[in-house]
């Protein structure tokens, strides 16, 4: 058994909240070295260079959020969190500088709004995923955020799951386009329909298993079957107790649902799944994977509503000040519907905007530095936390794709959208392995006698949807200050030598 496994079997970590309060008034000293870990289940990380301070991530299931929520977030920003807050690669919020004595009040804070931390960390059901556009988008197969919330709500304070070997991600999503990735996740439910025998139409999930990122890539596999939408939660509890029960509790590096998966194969997988239900699925039908590789939803786009359409605002680096959230939330109520929703590309959607003032809220957008006319560089970069705050990390992260993306704006006239993902260590928070350039931190040595630099393996041609791939390597151990110089060099050979029909991910 390793230590974690110890830890969890000692005391199961969602009962941790009252020591949590305790804490909180003897002080960070008095903390018990294995509530650090325990703590995660409520979304808490020692912060680098663990002196006293924690990082706090808070789940946004569907990435929706309403604007009292959002003016939420924006409270403990200023408050306790010196100001800045992070959105995160799977819709969530997170907050650095946060001590020990705030952690009560700031967790209650949003207990009343409706936001919770529990089940953001630790190895548990994560923030339950989705399209940022559900209910808006024209395109879409059916809103999928009513089933996402009833997951959600399964996953929350429960202890059934709440001792799984590792972390465990999933989407809940109604978009035909894919965009909440679920190709990258432990459970990827997707909205499809089918007819049935006697003509008519009914909406239900394709669930992929067995996806992730990290050290060793997986793209998740597809069961063969249809998920009526009302049993959507029986196969949920199905996987996710499969892998409580038979994941690999040795070694967390083989504990994620993906070596399960790959070990017993689908067909074993599903047949375990299949016992474990009451109810008799029926096979899937052959729908079909989509071929756009690019799925953000950044810019001025009609809504399925007559007459509102949503505006998708660039947040580069994931990062914002409380300034800027605070007006986000105003923006939202004065030109939209309350609403607002985060993207898995650290990005914000307003949705319902009347189209007489959509011009009026994209320029109050611009003016709060929430970029809407953007280059296809900008819109679709990502980056991790990096060393700043991440015990992880070797490299620096946040900074870097700021340089990076203003670099080759500059150098660069492409009008193709360019995924950069960027991330500071192997772990992939960051999902440098399906960018269209990866960049994966590590350290150079410099020679004899001097401090090493940071550096960048560069990567290329990851990709989600048919023909999914992981990328492949090109450069190894780049030093950070040559990166965007390397990066302007490529695209710059890449606009010259390109074909009409060319597509990045195949140079
Ligand atoms: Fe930290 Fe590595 Fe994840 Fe970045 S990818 S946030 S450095 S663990």
């Amino acid at each position: 058994m390793n230590e974690n496994e110890r830890i969890k079997q000692e005391k199961n970590p969602l009962d941790v909240w009252e020591d949590l309060v305790r804490y909180s008034k003897s002080g960070f000293e008095s903390i018990d070295p294995d509530d650090f870990l325990r703590m995660r289940w409520y979304g808490l990380y020692q912060q680098k260079p663990n002196d006293g301070h924690f990082m706090l991530r808070i789940k946004v299931p569907s990435g929706d959020l309403s604007t009292e929520q959002l003016r939420t977030v924006a409270d403990v920003t200023r408050l306790y969190a010196r100001g800045i807050t992070d959105i995160t690669t799977r819709q969530n919020f997170q907050f650095h500088w946060l001590t020990i004595q705030d952690v009560p009040d700031i967790l209650n804070r949003f207990a009343q709004v409706g936001i919770s931390a529990s089940g953001a960390c630790g190895d548990i059901p994560r923030n339950v995923t989705g399209c940022p556009v559900a209910g808006i988008d024209p395109n879409e197969v059916f809103d999928a955020r009513p089933e996402a919330e009833i997951i959600h709500q399964m996953f929350l304070d429960n202890r059934e799951y709440s001792d799984l070997p590792r972390k465990f991600k999933t989407t809940v999503a109604g978009c035909g386009q894919h965009c909440s990735q679920p190709e990258i996740n432990d459970i990827g439910a997707t909205a499809v329909r089918r007819i049935r025998a006697n003509g008519e139409v009914e909406e239900g999930f394709q669930i992929r298993v067995g996806g992730g990122l990290s050290a060793r890539p997986f793209f998740a596999k597809r069961l063969n079957m249809f998920v009526p939408k009302d049993r959507l939660p029986s196969v949920f509890h199905a996987i996710v107790t499969i892998f409580r029960d038979h994941g690999n509790r040795e070694n967390r590096k083989a504990a994620r649902l993906k070596f399960l998966v790959n070990e017993w194969g689908i067909e074993r997988f599903e047949e375990e799944v299949r016992s474990r239900l009451d109810w008799r699925p029926d096979f899937a039908d052959d729908w079909p994977e989509p071929r756009k590789n690019f799925r953000d939803h950044v810019g001025i786009h009609a809504q399925k509503q007559e007459g509102l359409s949503w505006i998708g605002a660039t947040v580069l680096s994931g990062r914002l000040n409380d300034s800027q959230v605070y007006e986000a939330a105003r923006i939202a109520d004065e030109f939209g519907g309350g609403n607002i929703r985060t993207t898995n590309q650290q990005n914000l959607i307003f949705p319902d905007i009347p189209n007489a003032r959509v011009e009026a809220a994209a320029k109050a957008l611009e003016a709060a530095g929430l970029q809407v006319n953007v280059s296809p560089i900008r819109r679709a970069a990502v980056a991790c936390t990096g060393n700043e705050f991440c015990n992880l990390a070797l490299t620096e992260t946040k900074r870097l794709i700021v340089e990076i993306v203003e670099h080759v704006e500059g150098a660069v006239a492409i009008n193709e959208p360019i995924r950069i993902n960027l991330n500071g260590c192997p772990n992939s928070c960051g999902q440098h392995h399906i960018g269209d350039i990866g960049l994966q931190g590590c350290l150079v040595k410099q020679g004899p006698g001097k401090p090493p630099v940071d550096g960048y393996d560069i990567s290329l041609g990851g990709r989600l949807g048919a023909d999914s791939k992981f990328v492949r390597p090109i450069r190894r151990k780049v030093p950070a200050t040559e990166v965007k110089h390397a990066i302007a060099n490529l695209l710059n050979g890449y606009v010259e030598q390109r074909e009409d029909e060319d597509d990045f991910a195949d140079f």
